[in-house]
């Protein structure tokens, strides 16, 4: 069987990618390496951004069902101390933080149900394209489809078997761990800057902390050590580990390939978006695929989808630029910490911009 689309990935960019396929009546498989539920190297942060795509999803309510904290405010920490807490925005689609074992599991769940074929435990090895893709795995299983959809991180196996992974450069790993809330946390994300990084930090359940380590390989061990003695971890605490934490975009070279969520763009983690541009980002190239079965002009619309998708960044990537510097010289985001005690308007307006900015 020739499928319309095949995804690799089925984290929030290929999950949704597959529901709006299903729902613009297109055939669609997911391929996915993992077994699900499965956890991710992630803050587990909800932009509100989301919710507009979550709610397109008919997922609403599936996901304030889910365990979750919301949170209320963000508190910036500088290297020696210092602090400043951000309120963010009271409003109905708060920012909430939730383990992406549920979010992630909900979100395949959803287009298993809307029809699409989903393979699990599924490693894609190897692509040909001969007027259709075939996609192998490593059980030897192979899949073919009329267009193919990279959505399998930032790591993307499918940019590298198309020769269009960026060099990795290990610059950043980031870790990450599901601990014990510690008493009167409360609803807050917490992101402190550290001489060897940062960490951030925030309840997911009314139990659990989430806590992210970011630093340079040669800093990432006194960065572990420092939350051991910071939260009382035992020295054998399990952690996931994740590299790189930024790398240049991807673009695609072909007509019935698109690269989305983090295969195609990788923003710096400490704004914490990168769900958002993976959800829409799958919405989009839907939508494209829908139209291009449908006949409309191929050129005109890739030409639209491109658009879109660099729209989608528009406006918010200074901002991200911003995050980076800061967090790779903590210095420097400690002296914002400092600055933002004297004066908050300009932190106040990031975070808001960031938080409550009305996108689709
Ligand atoms: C430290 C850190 C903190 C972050 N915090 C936040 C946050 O709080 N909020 C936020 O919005 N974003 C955050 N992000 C970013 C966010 O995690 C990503 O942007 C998001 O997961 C991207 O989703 P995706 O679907 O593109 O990719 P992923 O979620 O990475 O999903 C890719 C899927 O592809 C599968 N896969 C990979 N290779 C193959 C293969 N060969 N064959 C089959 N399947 C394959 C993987 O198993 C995976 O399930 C954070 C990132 C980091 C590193």
């Amino acid at each position: 069987m020739i499928f319309d689309v095949a995804i690799v990935g089925a984290g929030p960019a290929g999950s949704s990618c597959a529901s709006f396929c299903a729902m613009a009546g297109l055939q669609s498989v997911v391929l996915e390496r993992e077994k699900f539920p499965r956890e991710k190297v992630c803050g587990d942060c909800l932009n509100p951004s989301c919710w507009p795509v979550i709610k397109r999803l008919e997922l609403k309510q599936q996901v304030w069902d889910l365990p979750h904290s919301n949170l209320g405010s963000v508190t910036f920490i500088a290297i020696d101390g210092q602090k400043v807490m951000l309120d963010l925005p009271s409003v109905a689609d708060c920012e909430i933080s939730v383990k992406r074992s549920l979010f992630d599991d909900l979100l395949l769940k959803r287009a298993r149900e809307l029809g699409t074929k989903v393979y699990e435990e599924t490693t894609v090895t190897a692509l040909t394209k001969n007027g259709h893709w075939k996609i192998d795995t490593a059980s030897g299983q192979a899949f073919h489809a009329r267009f193919l959809i990279g959505a399998d991180g930032r790591n993307s196996t499918v940019a590298r078997l198309c020769n269009l992974l960026p060099r990795p450069a290990r610059e950043r790993v980031a870790l990450q761990a599901h601990i014990t809330l510690p008493p009167n946390f409360g609803n807050r994300i917490v992101l402190q800057f550290l001489p060897e990084g940062y960490s951030g930090q925030a309840p997911v359940n009314d139990n659990q902390l989430n806590l992210c380590l970011v630093g340079t390989p040669p800093a990432i061990s006194r960065l572990r050590h420092w939350a051991e003695r910071q939260f009382d971890l035992p020295a054998n605490q399990p952690w996931r580990t994740i590299t790189p934490l930024t790398r240049s975009p991807v673009a695609s070279p072909h007509q019935d390939l698109f690269f989305i969520g983090d295969s195609a763009r990788v923003v710096e983690p400490f704004t914490g978006e990168g769900i958002y541009y993976a959800m829409r980002s799958g919405e989009l190239a839907a939508d494209a695929i829908a139209r291009i079965l449908k006949g409309d002009n191929h050129p005109r619309i890739l030409r639209k989808f491109r658009r879109a998708h660099a729209g989608m960044y528009r406006g918010r990537l200074w901002i991200n630029r911003l995050a980076r510097a800061a967090v790779l010289r903590p210095q420097l985001g400690s002296f914002f910490v400092h600055a933002a005690r004297i004066n908050p308007s300009i932190l106040k307006l990031l975070t808001a911009k960031i938080t409550s900015a009305p996108l689709r």
